[in-house]
């Protein structure tokens, strides 16, 4: 049998978002841009869509912009923001965990005359507000700091980045991509400025995602062309796909509670497995803080790439955490920035992420197999 658990790299599409979407498609093809019916009727897909995707972190409609996912999201605050305000000034912050789509981004802008901070974090995968307020100068336009990571599950005291920066010029964006399905995010209590949402990660489809950028904010677009998302990103909508990710949007308002309730069991027991079962192991990432739905555990003496074959070759599906590269598993840098470089940590962890379609006897099943090929590793 083949248990997936790697829902943190993508989630299965939920059933409800699959007809959702099949009955945009069947029904309707129009351009949301064209003022013919045709035209109408797809553009109340979307912007039923932005309501609800408003409403779901408590901004205005106008405040939301549709793009190709989390990482065009990234891209277009950072790389837009900072590029739209370097009149003020060429200092970015952000740390040294995120995903590489602000790393990425980081780095192009580098390249191009601004300096970066990458805020270090503890052993728990948590920033200090300390350094924050320290790395803080007059040319800081933003500050980018993660809601929660993909890798470990930490969660960031976002609310007090927020406060603090309530006293200062620079923007702030999180990447709200891994928490938003479980956590009930307001921008106004956050106090961010710019948010970003992925789609896949909470069963919806793959290629879609919304920035949240308050009212007045001034990006530089990365995409030329029509006047599509009020003015902010050009070419047509991937209608189908918001219209699924409406779908999805919904089923976390309604459910996410409960959801968070049975992954935290999820969790809990596969720990109750590898306790029992009385493998070596410790889990990576902060004790109360932390994401519900990802468990990242260090394995002492074992591999993460044979590790992760020998998981593949049983039926289960988990991930180093650093899988954004496609095809490889390299040792993350997440583990690295909390470990150091010279840590067999950061080679011997394993993520699991649980979600949609796993059920207590399925983990647990998972989680003897995975003890029994930690014992066969470490013999
Ligand atoms: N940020 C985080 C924290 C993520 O986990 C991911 C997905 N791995 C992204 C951004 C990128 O999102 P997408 O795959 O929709 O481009």
């Amino acid at each position: 049998m083949h248990i997936y658990l790697d829902h943190a790299a993508t989630s299965p599409v939920h059933p409800d978002v699959i007809s959702k979407m099949s009955s945009y498609m069947a029904e309707t093809f129009g351009n949301p841009s064209s003022i013919h019916s045709f035209g109408r009727q797809s553009r109340k897909f979307l912007d039923d869509a932005r309501y609800a995707a408003a409403r779901s972190i408590s901004c205005k409609p106008s405040e939301i912009i549709f793009t190709s996912g989390g990482t065009e999201a990234d891209n277009m605050a950072i790389i837009g923001a900072a590029m739209a305000n370097r009149h003020r000034g060429r200092h970015i912050i952000t740390t040294a965990i995120e995903h590489h789509a602000v790393l990425h981004s980081c780095q192009y802008l580098e390249k191009n005359g601004f300096e970066v901070t990458y805020l270090p974090v503890n052993e728990e995968g948590s920033i200090s507000l300390e350094d924050l307020q320290n790395s803080l100068t007059d040319s800081t336009i933003l500050v980018s700091i993660m809601y929660a990571n993909n890798e470990v599950g930490t969660i960031q005291p976002i609310k007090e980045v927020g406060a603090l920066l309530q006293e200062h010029e620079a923007l702030f964006h999180t990447d709200a991509v891994q928490a938003y399905g479980v956590e009930d995010i307001k921008v106004k209590e956050i106090g961010a400025d710019l948010l970003s949402v992925s789609a896949h990660k909470i069963n919806g489809p793959k290629g879609v995602g919304f920035l949240y950028a308050k009212e007045g904010i001034k990006l530089q677009p990365s995409q030329y062309g029509g006047e599509q998302e009020l003015k902010r990103r050009a070419g047509t909508e991937n209608a189908a796909g918001i219209a699924g990710f409406h779908e999805a949007i919904s089923i976390v308002e309604r459910e996410r509670g409960e959801k968070r309730e049975s992954l935290k069991a999820l969790k809990e027991e596969m720990i109750s497995v590898f306790n029992s079962e009385e493998v070596r192991y410790e889990i990576n990432g902060h004790e109360e803080r932390s994401l519900p739905h990802i468990l990242n555990v260090y394995f002492p003496g074992t591999h993460i790439e044979s590790l992760l074959v020998n998981l593949d070759l049983s039926g289960i599906a988990a991930s180093s955490g650093s899988a954004c590269t496609a095809g490889s598993v390299d040792p993350s840098h997440v583990l690295v920035s909390m470990f150091g470089k010279e840590s067999e940590r950061s080679a011997s962890s394993v993520r699991f992420s649980f979600g949609l379609g796993n059920t207590k006897n399925s983990v647990s099943e998972a989680a003897l197999k995975v003890c029994g090929i930690v014992k066969r590793l470490t013999a």
